[in-house]
């Protein structure tokens, strides 16, 4: 931590640097104490070292997660100072003892009270739960910002996001984004457009800014007008169709209903699979649960039929129930409309003439889906299905801001 209060109750926070004198001076002119626990607490500098408080005994203390890294350190105090230079009303570490809080950084703006939390090290869902709803309580909103270095990137548009990672995407399931920082380049970054491909791939636009360039009532991103991943995602769900059976687990439930159904990995339709809107609310790959929806109802409907939302929801929801569909936490979004993605895919059905809606939740069966014999036919329906329908999915998956 930066920041400790001496005897007589006033606050010391530590700066960046601190001389062999000012070091001397500091340690010989009193005892510094934590704010949350009252323990003793002894200044840590060295020459590598981020001049930081440390408890003396190292005991649990609830408002502290020791050993914070420099990276850590670094980070928040930059935060701090930007927040600061901006004459922002801001406090670091500020102790909240209704709630034993110590977010990283306080910011007051207006009347509102924003707790800012660099996080660098993983804590558990439950823990990131608990100290959101702690904050709001007392009615203060949290910004969560992740380590930047801890993100992995695979090129230009894919990275991987853990269960952790996903925790902080924050924004509406209309425009999801998550924030990171970097102390060490001072740039701050957002991943937006996010478009997951499976539970940990997703597809997403990362823009990074200089915090000098950055004033913090910039903070939230420009919504997206543009989905650039299409052919990425094409190229991403050939290889799942050819490869994810050496990966499959034996017995695995999807694949055996699959097979009987009469299907392989190889010759999934090529509706199924399709990017959708609001989806990253659902953590089972798209490919999957549009595949779950085709067994239980398109897959069985003759044409003309009538196809109902309350049908596929329901067949959803039972698959969800069962364990085969995973929704994520998402804890931060605004909303989180499970039926969003179920009715935006069968919107994007109906712009793509497999069916047309006759009143509203009342679709009637115009086109089937085409389940082709060979891995080879697969391609070519792709192709051609691609070559008809490019438009419609991009501009189907187009985020934006609705506020
Ligand atoms: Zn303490």
């Amino acid at each position: 931590m930066l920041t400790a209060i001496k005897k007589d109750g006033t606050w010391i926070t530590l700066p960046e640097k601190l001389p062999a004198a000012l070091l001397l001076r500091l340690r010989r002119s009193g005892k510094y104490y934590c704010p949350s626990c009252r323990t003793e607490m002894s200044i840590k500098a060295g020459r590598v070292r981020i001049p930081h408080f440390a408890h003396k005994n190292n005991h649990s203390c609830r408002a502290s997660s020791e050993p914070e890294s420099a990276y850590h350190l670094s980070g928040k105090r930059k935060l701090y100072q930007w927040f600061l230079a901006h004459d922002y009303q801001v406090e670091l570490e500020a102790y909240l003892p209704e709630i034993k809080k110590r977010p990283d950084i306080l910011a007051t703006i207006g009347d509102d009270r924003y707790a800012v939390e660099f996080q660098c090290s993983t804590i558990s869902e439950g823990e990131f739960i608990e100290r959101t709803k702690a904050y709001r309580s007392m009615g203060i909103r949290t910004i969560w910002i992740l380590a930047a270095k801890r993100l992995k990137r695979k090129n230009k548009h894919e990275f991987l996001l853990s269960d952790f990672q996903w925790l902080f995407v924050t924004g509406s399931c209309r425009h999801p984004f998550l924030w990171m920082f970097c102390p060490e380049s001072n740039q701050l970054s957002v991943l937006k457009n996010l478009t997951p491909f499976s539970p940990r791939t997703v597809f997403a636009e990362m823009t990074t800014a200089s915090l000098k360039f950055l004033p913090p009532h910039k903070l939230l991103p420009r919504k997206c007008s543009s989905f650039p991943f299409l052919p990425a995602w094409r190229y991403k769900r050939k290889s799942w169709c050819q490869h994810v059976v050496k990966t499959a687990r034996r017995g695995d439930p999807f694949f055996e209903a699959l097979y009987l159904h009469r299907m392989a990995a190889a010759t999934i339709p090529v509706e199924l699979g399709i990017p959708v809107k609001g989806m990253l609310l659902i953590k089972t790959a798209s490919i999957e649960w549009q595949a779950w929806l085709y067994m239980d109802v398109f897959g069985k409907k003759k044409l003309g039929e009538r196809v109902y939302l309350k049908d596929v929801t329901r067949h959803f929801r039972k698959r969800a129930k069962n364990g085969q569909i995973k929704y994520r936490a998402l804890p931060l979004l605004q909303e989180r409309p499970l039926d969003y993605p179920l009715l935006q895919y069968l919107r994007l059905l109906e712009k793509m003439g497999y069916i047309s809606e006759l009143a509203e939740g009342e679709f009637t069966m115009e086109k089937h889906m085409s389940v082709p014999f060979s891995g080879e036919e697969n391609l070519m329906l792709e192709r051609k299905f691609y070559h008809e329908h490019k438009l419609t999915i991009e501009k189907g998956n187009i985020q934006f801001n609705e506020q």
